[in-house]
């Protein structure tokens, strides 16, 4: 079961990875998290890239995108291999890229490969909320940007099977909301 978290910045995918793991865990799952980029080599490259003014190019876009299909592809041999029969709880997945790449069919032809969620939450949050979250106001935090991908994410989950999780709540009610999906999907009572 590969679980993911997606949103805008500052919408809670990091902290609702974390108390939905140790949710399962306390159901007697074994739980393995990721977030996107992952602790690869290649997660590692793109770290790197994201904090550099190349990745701010259009040039530098296509090669963000190519490297994060190419860190998806570490984590399918993950999933399918010694992490499969348990639960894969991660921050983000694919759909970022199809939020934050372009263009669309390019950036999904890319990921072709990539491991498909079984149950993709979206943390949906107005972007001041958001901002004012996050306290950031670095090139990729700019409200007019945040504002698209947040379109952008909200299309795909029309086009998806997402859930959607009204993120400007109480961290209680949306980690219940969170659990209110994700338990009949495992069984859980
Ligand atoms: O997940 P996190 O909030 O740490 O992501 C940091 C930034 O990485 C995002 O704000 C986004 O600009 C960028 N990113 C991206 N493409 C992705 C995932 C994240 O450009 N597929
Ligand atoms: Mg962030």
């Amino acid at each position: 079961m590969y679980i993911c978290f997606e949103g805008i910045d500052g919408s809670g995918k990091t902290t609702h990875s974390v108390l939905t793991a140790e949710w399962l865990r306390e159901n007697g799952y074994r739980v393995f998290t990721v977030r996107e980029p992952t602790d690869s080599r290649i997660g590692g490259l793109i770290r790197e890239m994201l904090s550099s003014p190349d990745a701010r190019t259009p040039d530098g876009q296509r090669i963000l995108a190519l490297l994060f299909a190419a860190d998806r592809l570490t984590l399918r041999s993950k999933i399918e291999g010694e992490w499969s029969g348990s639960v894969v709880v991660s921050d983000r997945c694919y759909y970022s890229s199809m939020v934050y790449q372009e263009p669309a069919e390019w950036v999904s032809e890319i990921n072709r490969f990539a491991p498909q969620p079984d149950i993709v939450i979206l943390l949906d949050l107005d972007v001041e909320l958001a901002m004012e979250r996050c306290g950031g106001t670095d090139e990729f935090e700019d409200p007019s940007f945040l504002s698209r991908v947040r379109e952008r994410y909200l299309e795909l989950a029309d086009k998806n099977e997402f859930y959607i999780v009204d993120a400007a709540r109480g961290l209680n009610i949306i980690q219940r909301d969170i659990r209110r999906i994700i338990a009949p999907h495992l069984g859980i009572c």
